[in-house]
């Protein structure tokens, strides 16, 4: 059995220096792909390198909406040019975060609308980072942009609305929390098609490990658990959401 890791944090400060052995841990548990979601300058100079090497993992880049008050302007042409470059996979992790408001919510709205440009410019995929925020994300966003709706942890109604703009909804260990009733419900409701897998590492690690600092070789208890959601055999959640992947992100290399 395969996995693809839709989205890991692979060189942030709390993983990079461990990451050949997080990567080795990965391998072993079947994990064949990871796309590594870069958020400053030096995650992503460390994800291009990191990608040299191992031509299984793959980047995406933009500021989180928590962060673009402070870095959202020195960061963006950084990204634009990689973009361009066609070193990237997607534009994100950008978006709304109403839970939280780190940033006055006009600024995350400016940026999440620059780089819905960007990747419509560039032919890539935005990976969208959305917490109650839900209206503004969809009349703010180009319907007919591809995107993922990243560690979705929103209504059923909202995950029918991602799917009906034919986005795709990418399910993280939150899945697997015991409270998570609501966004089990979700699981059930998105069909297979639409759906993505991601470990959000080292955030968010599945209900076996928690409080524990999260890593890909995790993946397949969420992989499990959304199989016993769909009443079907892991193997087709994983074969599937790898799918999924490759169909969204540009999975080739230069
Ligand atoms: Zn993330």
């Amino acid at each position: 059995m395969t996995y693809t890791d839709s989205h890991a944090h692979l060189t942030s400060e709390a993983v990079y220096p461990q990451v050949e052995e997080i990567l080795r841990r990965a391998r072993s548990m079947g994990v064949e792909k990871i796309v590594n979601i870069c958020t400053d300058e030096k995650s992503l100079e460390r994800g291009l390198e990191l990608a040299g090497r191992h031509p299984w993992i793959y980047n995406t880049a933009a500021t989180t909406p928590h962060d673009v008050e402070k870095e959202g302007e020195s960061f963006f042409p950084i990204v634009a040019a990689r973009a361009r470059a066609g070193e990237l996979v997607a534009v994100g992790e950008t978006g709304l975060d109403y839970h939280y408001e780190y940033a006055p919510r006009a600024l995350q709205q400016e940026f999440l609308k620059r780089y819905c440009q960007l990747a419509l410019e560039c032919s890539l995929p935005l990976v969208i980072h959305c917490r109650e925020a839900f209206a503004d994300l969809f009349a703010l966003t180009d319907p007919t942009l591809a995107a993922v709706l990243h560690c979705f942890t929103g209504t059923v109604e909202e995950a029918r609305q991602v799917v009906e703009r034919g986005w795709f909804v990418s399910f993280s260990g939150i899945v697997t929390f015991k409270k998570s009733e609501e966004l089990r419900a979700a699981a059930a409701y998105v069909p297979l098609e639409q759906m993505l897998v991601e470990t959000d590492t080292p955030y968010l690690a599945p209900q076996s490990r928690r409080g524990k600092p999260n890593e890909p070789a995790f993946l397949p208890e969420i992989v499990d658990l959304i199989a016993q959601i769909k009443k079907c055999d892991p193997r087709e959640v994983a074969r599937a959401t790898s799918a999924n992947a490759a169909k969204l992100f540009p999975f080739i290399k230069l």
